[in-house]
């Protein structure tokens, strides 16, 4: 099993374009951007629609998505993070193209596979909760 302690986890610097999809995990929601005008979900977290320069809102989504890409980590790049570990391209069911890059928990690396169904998790890192991905139920 892949299982990381809290302070394992990097978050980049929070401003107010990245804070909701890094602390929604507070309250169990993964927040994703939404443009309202193009009816599109715009992530990684951007400021404005890139298409039409719209704002950009939080909105939930479901959490449910499936395995589109992946790599198992075998080598020990930093002394807290044992090997081997998995590393996942999710694809949320909200909408196709809307991909996340998360680890993939829970699990054993053998037993990855591209279109796995799986649910989003929080594990908490000081104030963010960094969304990762096990097996759907
Ligand atoms: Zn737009």
């Amino acid at each position: 099993m892949n299982k990381y302690t809290v302070s394992m986890r990097t978050v980049p610097k929070l401003d107010d374009v990245n804070r909701s999809f890094w602390t929604g995990g507070a309250s169990g929601d993964l927040l994703i951007g939404y443009c309202a005008s193009c009816e599109c979900w715009v992530h990684p977290p951007e400021p404005t629609c890139e298409t039409c320069e719209g704002p950009i809102e939080s909105r939930r989504v479901s959490g449910d998505g499936t395995v589109f890409s992946f790599t198992v980590n075998h080598h020990q790049y930093h002394p807290a993070v044992p090997p081997p570990y998995v590393i996942g391209l999710v694809e949320l069911v909200e909408q196709p193209g809307l991909r996340l890059v998360a680890s993939l928990v829970d699990c054993e690396p053998d037993d990855v596979a591209v279109g796995m169904p799986v649910k989003v998790h929080f594990e908490e890192s000081g104030e963010a909760f960094v969304p990762v991905f096990a097996p759907a139920p």
